[in-house]
């Protein structure tokens, strides 16, 4: 039986079956000593320039700037150096350890050593890398120092201005959204300004999609529509055409807590106006929902709202349909209809008096709760 045997392409040594590695090019396989020869563990950059944002603390890397959990410049240095060094595909249990030297305010020496199982062989070696600082402003700080803005949300009602309640929820919206994006690390997100006019809110934000987002949760949330509209401002180092985008949310004519007669025959007190308009029929109880295609807008004059109800004594329940109340302005005792959610037990009841007569409200709150809807 001949020994096959087998020869170093490189040195031409011969070499023992199976004591052979693989070129990493994919050539013929080599003798040990001639890889290990022209070994190296890591390929780690001359010098590292690293670009940090003096308002945030953010690092340029490429185009883009990253938020990194940074206390000081070591540790960003530190991140910079691992990102930077290239380890060889056959190193196994690799390990490093640093030593960082300041070397004046914006250098950092960062002595590596560096350790890994190659083949089996135990392979240490050094490397250092200076670490060069550098300040400057990254696109978010810069856009928020210029007060950039690419969408402007404006807050109005028909027909009314936005009670306390909606201009409280719409900000509150608004700045939510905002700190949940930037928790996200979107870092395009941002609110430029911010106004409670005499109007409604006044909101410009940093991009359409932030814009768009916060109008279609204002809607959600409080009912109305949005109308968008785009103007163009200017054009980008790429000649396209920029367009600042306006989201107009229109909050619904009535709020929960009105009571509005939709037909002039039957007064309704509103409960919700998500979607469309429903409530509850303040002469019957029977619950009262606007058809879909008027939507959260009935055509419907507003009588008054729950502020506006008084209390007053219940002197009498004359039937299944009808009670006597005194009317909270003259004291005259009067007929009036009678509400099935009415506590027939009950000393006193909350009334409304408007042009269409004297009404009793639900003694419960719960429209009163206008927080129901977040
Ligand atoms: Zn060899
Ligand atoms: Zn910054």
């Amino acid at each position: 039986m001949s020994e096959s045997r087998q020869f170093c392409p490189r040195c031409g040594d011969p070499v023992e079956s199976g004591a052979t590695v693989a070129a990493t090019d994919g050539r013929a396989p080599i003798c040990e000593d001639c890889y290990f020869e022209n070994f190296d563990l890591v390929d780690a950059p001359d010098r590292i320039e690293v670009l940090v944002c003096a308002t945030c603390g953010a690092i340029q890397r490429g185009k883009r700037w990253v938020d990194v959990d940074a206390r000081d410049y070591t540790d960003v240095a530190i991140d910079e150096v691992a990102e930077a060094l290239t380890i060889h595909v056959d190193a196994e249990e690799f390990e490093w350890r640093v030593e960082p030297e300041q070397v004046d305010e914006t250098t950092v020496r960062m002595h590596c050593l560096l350790s890994a199982s190659v083949h089996d062989r135990p392979i240490e070696t050094r490397a250092t890398v200076p670490v060069k600082i550098g300040h400057g402003t990254c696109t978010r700080c810069g856009r928020v120092a210029g007060e950039y803005y690419a969408s402007t949300v404006q807050v109005r009602a028909c027909g009314r201005t936005p009670t306390n309640h909606e201009t409280e929820r719409a900000i509150a919206i608004i700045t939510e959204y905002v700190a949940e994006r930037e928790a996200d690390g979107d870092r395009d997100a941002f609110v430029t300004e911010l106004d409670e006019t005499a109007d409604g809110v006044d909101a410009k934000l940093s991009t359409t999609q932030v814009g768009r987002a916060v109008a279609d949760r204002i809607v959600r949330q409080l009912g109305g529509t949005v109308d968008e509209s785009a103007t163009l401002v200017t054009e980008d180092e790429d000649g396209d055409e920029v367009y600042r985008v306006t989201y107009a949310v229109h909050l619904p004519e009535f709020t929960p807590g009105d009571v509005i007669d939709p037909d002039d025959a039957d007064p309704v007190l509103v409960r919700s106006v998500q979607g469309n308009l429903k409530g509850v029929h303040v002469t019957t109880g029977a619950p009262y929902e606007a058809a879909f295609e008027d939507g959260e807008a009935p055509d419907a004059r507003r009588l008054g709202d729950r502020g506006d109800a008084e209390e007053t004594t219940l002197v009498a329940v004359e039937d299944s349909r009808a009670v006597q109340v005194l009317d909270p302005e003259t004291y005259e005792a009067k007929t009036i209809p009678r509400p099935d959610y009415l506590d027939s037990d009950a000393d006193t009841v909350w009334v409304l008096k408007s042009r269409a007569g004297l009404h009793i409200l639900p003694a419960d709150d719960e429209t009163a709760a206008t927080d129901e809807t977040d």
